[in-house]
């Protein structure tokens, strides 16, 4: 559904990405891993249309996205949610999802946020609190709500798990993999944090220095112990 063909991306003189090609199949959760500096951040915005690639493809449902713009990919079916800091602190929490409703022609419908407070019921008991009250987490489940209101085919996560408790953690991972198995939502997460990550992803890909260093069914990299020495940090 998502497929990346020998994309190169970089800054200048630097190569962050460096001739990568993986697939992110349908109703599936593809993780992609790697430390800091590995890509996992330019991958994204490459795929989301905020950086163009310097070579390759990228075609999401047999259409090619590279040179689509950020604009047009929630049209497209294609959702990024950036990490928790990304809610409007000066607005309800109704009115934070209720952006993520206008792309689709700027009427909400009330089963739209009644479908997002039955996934993350705090978000319908808060929903009149300021975003700016919210704990980490709950922020984290808001920026996916605000996604979701878009009716994406696909989400592009950004490191959700990034400074929240292991708990939380583990309550946002298992509410992807419902949303994954109830309604064949598609998820591209990116995240440092492999140990979580490959507890919830069908699939794997590893990135080091920009280049695509094993990509395999999730448990079959968990179970690689020289991959998750050099790699993986676990
Ligand atoms: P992190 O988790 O630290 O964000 P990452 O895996 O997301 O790391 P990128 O941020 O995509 O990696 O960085 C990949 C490479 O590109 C690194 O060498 C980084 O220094 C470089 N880089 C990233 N952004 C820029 C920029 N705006 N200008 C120059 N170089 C950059």
């Amino acid at each position: 559904m998502l497929a990346l063909t020998h994309v190169s991306a970089g800054y200048g003189p630097i190569t962050a990405l460096d001739d990568v090609t993986f697939t992110a199949a349908q109703g599936q959760i593809t993780a992609v891993l790697g430390a800091n500096g590995a890509g996992k951040t330019t991958l994204l915005r490459t795929i989301s249309g905020l950086h163009r690639p310097r070579a390759g493809t990228i075609e999401f449902d047999g259409t090619r996205i590279d040179r689509v713009s950020a604009e047009r990919m929630p049209g497209l079916g294609l959702s990024q949610v950036p990490e928790g800091r990304g809610v409007i602190t000066e607005l309800t929490v109704e009115e934070n999802l209720r952006l993520g409703g206008l792309g689709r022609g700027g009427r909400v419908a009330p089963s739209d946020l009644t479908r997002i407070y039955d996934l993350f019921g705090v978000l319908g008991d808060r929903s009149a609190a300021m975003a700016s009250t919210l704990s980490g987490g709950e922020r984290q489940m808001l920026v996916i709500g605000r996604a979701l209101m878009a009716r994406p085919t696909m989400l592009l996560l950004d490191e959700p798990s990034l400074g929240l408790a292991p708990r939380i953690v583990t309550q946002i991972f298992s509410l992807l993999r419902d949303l994954v198995r109830d309604e064949g939502l598609s998820v591209l997460l990116v995240e440092q944090n492999a140990r979580s990550a490959l507890s919830v992803a069908d699939r794997g890909v590893v990135l080091n220095l920009g280049r695509v260093v094993a990509d395999a069914p999730a448990n079959e990299l968990a179970a690689d112990d020289q991959l998750r020495h050099a790699y993986l940090g676990f």
